[in-house]
């Protein structure tokens, strides 16, 4: 239980019912992350985290809806509707989200011209967060997901922490996903080949 970590993923209030980026039954999850989060000796937060005009905004490129891609500096990017902007209630955690014992909170999406994703890495996929050195450094090897939403930023995440050598799982009924245009079934996909566990 030493080298196992859980990582919680974006538990927000814009991930659920009545959120600007609402993920179906998003809520449903918080008792099953609570139960978790009791379970486990290390928990880590992720918190989206976005300055106001963040580039995965829909509104700040004129003539695109949310949910649409665009093709930013980096390559293909979604378009969100504005969310988890800084400071607001929308980017707070679930208000029943025990995450008092949490031994970190990362914080990503907030350089305004590139999303992250996953917790390791924006969307650039070479500009890294800093958790792969602090689990590092702490001996913490062995990580169990769970969070909003599978098919993004957990998914992202997991796949990401498999190629950089840690042992990854990923509790899905503690997880709900955002599925457009058949993301989730290519996403379970990815990370099943990926040699994600996934339970
Ligand atoms: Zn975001």
């Amino acid at each position: 239980m030493t080298q196992e970590a859980l990582i919680v993923i974006d538990v927000q209030n814009d991930f659920c019912p009545g959120g600007a980026l609402a993920v179906a039954d998003g809520d449903a999850i918080v008792p099953l992350i609570n139960d978790l989060i009791s379970r486990f000796e290390h928990v880590v937060l992720t918190q989206d985290w976005h300055p106001e005009r963040h580039s995965s905004f829909a509104s700040v490129h004129p003539g695109k809806a949310a949910f649409e891609t665009k093709t930013l500096h980096y390559g293909e990017q979604t378009l969100w509707p504005d969310h988890c902007v800084q400071g607001t209630g929308g980017a707070a955690f679930h208000p029943a989200l025990k995450w008092s014992k949490a031994e970190l909170i990362l914080r990503k999406g907030f350089r305004a011209s590139v999303d992250s994703y996953s917790a390791f890495f924006e969307n650039d996929r070479t500009t890294p967060t800093g958790l792969a050195g602090y689990l590092r450094e702490r001996g913490l090897t062995s990580l169990t997901l769970a969070g909003l939403a599978t098919d993004f930023c957990v998914a992202f995440s997991a796949l990401d922490g498999i190629r950089l050598g840690f042992d990854v799982k990923v509790q899905l009924e503690a997880c709900r996903a955002i599925d457009i245009g058949g993301s989730l079934d290519a996403m379970i996909a990815k990370m099943r080949d990926a040699g994600v566990a996934l339970a």
